[in-house]
Formats: C-alpha cells, structure tokens, sequence
C-alpha cells in the first residue's frame, strides 16, 4: 500500500475541476486524480496536462452511478488506505432558456449536484485520513436560492441541529412539490440549480457538524465553497473568472496546512467565509 497522499477532484475532465486538478499538481505534494465519468474525455484532459508538463492520474467517475463511486473508493482503499483531499466539483446546470419541463430539470439536477454529491461523501468521507481536507464547490446562487424561500425553510436550512436525513428529506419533497406543480406554494424558489446547492451548502454544515462530533481529534477541516463566475461550459464565455481564477478558492481549501484549525464548515467565496 502507497503511503503517498493523494487528491480527488470529480468532474474534473473541463472547467473549474480541471483547472483545481492543475493546480494541485503544481501545489499537493501527492498523487492528484483527475476523475471523469467518461473515460475517453478523462484520458484526453491527462494528456493535456501532460503536455503543460504536469502529472495527473486518472479514475473513472461518475457521481450519477454507485457503483463507479463504490469502484473509486475500494481502489483508494486498496491502493492509499484511504485519501487526503476530495474535492467534490462535479455538477450540472440546465441553461436558463432550456425548455425542459421544470419538474424534470428538478429531478436531473437535484440527481446529480446533490444526491450525487452526497452518495460520494457517504462513501468516500470515511476514508478521510486525519488532517484530511474536504472541499464541496457549492455556489452564491445558494445564497440567493435560500433567501427565496420561506421564512420556515431558510429556517430549517439555517438550523445547526438539522440532520442529514432531514436534509435528504426536504430535497426528495423539492422534486415531488415540482411534480405536483406545487413548489412555489410550499415556499420554494423557482430554480432547481439554487435548491441543489442550497442541499450542498447544507450537506457541507451537517458533515462539519458530524466530523466534530465524531472525528473531532482527526482535524479533517470540510467546507463548501462559490468559486465565482467562471468561464466555463456550464456558465458561458461572458462570466468574470478564468477557470484557473475559479480554483482559487477551492485549492485554498483543499491545502489548508495541517496546523490551521479552520475554516469548517463554512461557506466561502473569495476565500472569505460569508454568513449562511
Ligand atoms: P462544466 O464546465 O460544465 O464542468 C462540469 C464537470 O462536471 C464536467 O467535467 C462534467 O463532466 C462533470 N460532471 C457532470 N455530471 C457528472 C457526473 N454525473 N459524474 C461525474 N462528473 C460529472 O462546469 P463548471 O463551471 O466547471 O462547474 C464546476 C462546478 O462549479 C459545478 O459544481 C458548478 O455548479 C460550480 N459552479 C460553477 C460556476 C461557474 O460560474 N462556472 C459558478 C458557481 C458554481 P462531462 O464533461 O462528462 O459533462
């Protein structure tokens, strides 16, 4: 077994994951894996780093898929015993005149950016070695998504003592209420992107909560972060940052060095901590 540390990024074949994989390999004194759930695109994005002169390696992923996450994880099991950094950065984002009905966008993307995420975490947030830094790329559209809600939803997404199961719970209520046509009715926002990251944000002060309680001594510090409006196929070529721009924040908190004792489980943009 490999006693070298080792990073994860998902969704990391384009966009803001491959330019976290680049800078890793300039900064993580380990072996970095860029993770794409197709193998060809994962592959093509290896070589292109190469050719900067920089050595990735590479895992199949796919966050939609339990089986390729519960893959991952025996391989960094077996391989690593266990992992020192994940950066959970796959998502997906409908463009805003895509016709699709709202009911299955909500589905699609709650599908992906949280359940996907979270199924992730459950599996792989175990092998976490101590002082082991854990980062979920979130976005400011949660921020804004939670003050659409209802006084009594922002409640329970503010809450310090939801849980996950909880959580889990109002995200399925989100997709059904979209079902039956009643979401806005029952206090939603009208965008299932901002849901799902409201979920992630969350998610990331639950797992916060959870390693104290549960892991307190092994210092693992996990928070969620906006990475900016960043020019990539997700966001179009009018937004501000380069992709490298967006990596910022979430390599800043993937390399929290081993002595810092936070942040945690907080939610950042700018790498600045901002109130939930
Ligand atoms: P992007 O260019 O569309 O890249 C998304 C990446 O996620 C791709 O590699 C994609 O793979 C992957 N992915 C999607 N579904 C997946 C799945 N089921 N399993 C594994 N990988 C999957 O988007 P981006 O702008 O870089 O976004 C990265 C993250 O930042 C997302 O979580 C996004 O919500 C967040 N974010 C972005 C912005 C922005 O302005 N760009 C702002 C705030 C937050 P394929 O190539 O196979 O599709």
């Amino acid at each position: 077994m490999s006693s070298v540390p080792v990073a994860v990024v998902t969704g990391s074949n384009k966009g803001i994951g491959f330019a976290i994989v680049r800078a890793l390999c300039k900064q993580f004194p380990g072996d970095v894996y860029l993770t794409a759930r197709d193998p060809g695109r994962g592959q093509e994005a290896v070589s292109k780093l190469q050719e900067e002169g920089l050595r990735a390696l590479f895992h199949q992923l796919d966050i939609d898929d339990l089986q390729s996450i519960r893959a991952l994880r025996d391989f960094l099991k077996e391989k690593y015993g266990g992992l020192n950094v994940l950066v959970n950065n796959a998502g997906i984002a409908f463009k805003v005149h895509d016709t699709t009905p709202f009911a299955v966008q909500a589905e699609v993307t709650l599908k992906t950016n949280f359940f996907g995420t979270r199924n992730v975490c459950t599996e792989l947030l175990p092998l976490v070695k101590p002082y082991g830094r854990v980062v979920n790329v979130s976005s400011m559209v949660s921020s804004s998504a939670l003050g659409g809600c209802s006084q009594e939803l922002q409640q329970k997404f503010r809450s310090n003592t939801i849980t996950e199961d909880e959580l889990v719970e109002l995200m399925t209520k989100f997709v059904d209420d979209t079902k039956k046509g009643v979401h806005e009715k029952e206090g939603w926002p009208n965008t299932a992107y901002g849901v799902s990251k409201i979920g992630v944000t969350v998610l990331s002060r639950i797992q916060a909560r959870m390693l104290n309680e549960k892991r307190k001594d092994d210092h693992v510090l996990l928070n969620a972060c906006c990475p900016g409006w960043v020019r990539t196929d997700m966001a179009g070529p009018k937004a501000t940052k380069s992709p490298d721009e967006g990596a910022e924040t979430p390599v800043y908190l993937a390399l929290l060095p081993s002595d810092a004792d936070g942040p945690h489980g907080q939610f950042l943009s700018n790498k600045t901590v901002r109130t939930w």
